[in-house]
C-alpha cells in the first residue's frame, strides 16, 4: 500500500483563505498581541511566521517583544494592559519563557475570552466538560485536517504517542468528543507497539525524529506525524520514518507541509472567533 498525502499546506491555505473573507465583513479588523520574551531563535523564527499570516488575513498584529532579564511583574502588567485593552482580541505569549518567569502563572493571567492559544486553565477545564471555549491549535488543527479527507473518527481505535498540554492532552479530548476510542501513551507505556499496531489513528507528538518506524503502524491506518526534528544530516523531519510509513499506511501528514501549518492557520481562526463574538456577531 502506498499512502495517501494530507496535504496540510493546502487545507491551511484554505482556512486562511476563508478566514481572510470573514475578517474583511467585520466592523473592525482584529488584533492579535503577541508577546515574546528574550532571544530564542526558533521562538523568533515562530512569531515572525504569525505575524506574517496575521498580516496577510488583514489582522493586526502588536509584538511586543521583551528583554531577556524581563522580571514575571513587567510581563504580567503587560498582560493585564492587553487584557483591558477593548480593541485586542487575543493574547499569545510565545514559549519557552525564561527560568526567573512561571508559564503556568503568565498563562492564567491572559483573560480566558482572548486566549486565542487555548492554553489558559479555564478554556482547557471547558475542552474537558462542556466541549466550548478555545481549542489548542495544533490539536484542532489535526481535526481539521481529518474532516478534510472525510475521515470519520467516531468508532475508530486513536492511540497518540505523547501527553503534552498542547498536543497529546487536548488532542485526546477532542477525540474523544468526535467518539474514538482514544488510547494515550508516553515514555512510560510499557510495550508501545502492542497499542500502535492496533491504531486507526496514530498521532506521533513526541519530539524524537523518525521514532515511528513502519512495523509499528496497522495496514491502512491515518499517520499524522506532529514532530519537528532534525535528522542526522541536518534535515526536518518529524517523528515518523515516512518514506517506510507510506508503504503501510492509507493516509499520512508530511514533515514539512502537514501538521505544520494547520498550527497557524487555527491560530488566525481562533482570533476572528474571538473578534467576531467581541463584535456581537456570534456566542
Ligand atoms: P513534549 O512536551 O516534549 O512531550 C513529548 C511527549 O512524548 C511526552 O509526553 C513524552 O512522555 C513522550 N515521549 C517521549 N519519549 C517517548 C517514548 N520513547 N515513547 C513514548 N512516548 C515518549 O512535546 P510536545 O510539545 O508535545 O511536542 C512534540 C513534538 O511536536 C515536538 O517535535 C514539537 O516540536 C512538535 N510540535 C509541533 C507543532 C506543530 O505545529 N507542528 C506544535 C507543537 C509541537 P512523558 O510525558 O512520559 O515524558
Amino acid at each position: 500500500m502506498t499512502a495517501r498525502i494530507i496535504d496540510g499546506k493546502a487545507v491551511a491555505t484554505q482556512i486562511r483563505a476563508r478566514t481572510k473573507e470573514a475578517v474583511a465583513k467585520l466592523k473592525r479588523a482584529p488584533a492579535l498581541a503577541v508577546i515574546m520574551v528574550g532571544e530564542n531563535p526558533a521562538s523568533r523564527v515562530y512569531v515572525r511566521n504569525k505575524i506574517r499570516a496575521c498580516n496577510e488575513a488583514g489582522i493586526i498584529s502588536i509584538e511586543r517583544h521583551l528583554p531577556d532579564t524581563c522580571s514575571e511583574e513587567t510581563l504580567l502588567a503587560q498582560i493585564e494592559a492587553l487584557n483591558h485593552d477593548d480593541t485586542v482580541d487575543g493574547i499569545l505569549v510565545q514559549l519557552p519563557l525564561p527560568p526567573q518567569i512561571r508559564s503556568g502563572l503568565v498563562l492564567e493571567k491572559i483573560d480566558p475570552d482572548k486566549d486565542v492559544d487555548g492554553f489558559h486553565i479555564y478554556n482547557t477545564g471547558k475542552l474537558v466538560t462542556t466541549g466550548g471555549g478555545f481549542k489548542p491549535c495544533t490539536p484542532a488543527g489535526i481535526m481539521e485536517l481529518l474532516q478534510a479527507i472525510g475521515y470519520d473518527v467516531e468508532g475508530k481505535h486513536a492511540v497518540i504517542i505523547g501527553r503534552s498540554n498542547i498536543v497529546g492532552k487536548p488532542l485526546s479530548m477532542l477525540m474523544l468528543q468526535a467518539n474514538a476510542t482514544v488510547t494515550m501513551t508516553h515514555s512510560h507505556t510499557a510495550d508501545l507497539r502492542r497499542y500502535t499496531t492496533d491504531a486507526d489513528i496514530l498521532v506521533a507528538a513526541i519530539g524524537k525524529p523518525k521514532f515511528v518506524t513502519a512495523d509499528m503502524i496497522k495496514e491502512g491506518a491515518v499517520v499524522i506525524d506532529v514532530g519537528v526534528n532534525r535528522d542526522e544530516n541536518g534535515k526536518l523531519c518529524g517523528d515518523v520514518d515516512t518514506e517506510a510509513a507510506k508503504e503501510v499506511a492509507g493516509w499520512i501528514t508530511p514533515v514539512p507541509g502537514g501538521v505544520g501549518p494547520m498550527t497557524i492557520a487555527m491560530l488566525l481562526h481562533n482570533t476572528l472567533i474571538s473578534a467576531q463574538k467581541r463584535q456581537g456577531l456570534s456566542d
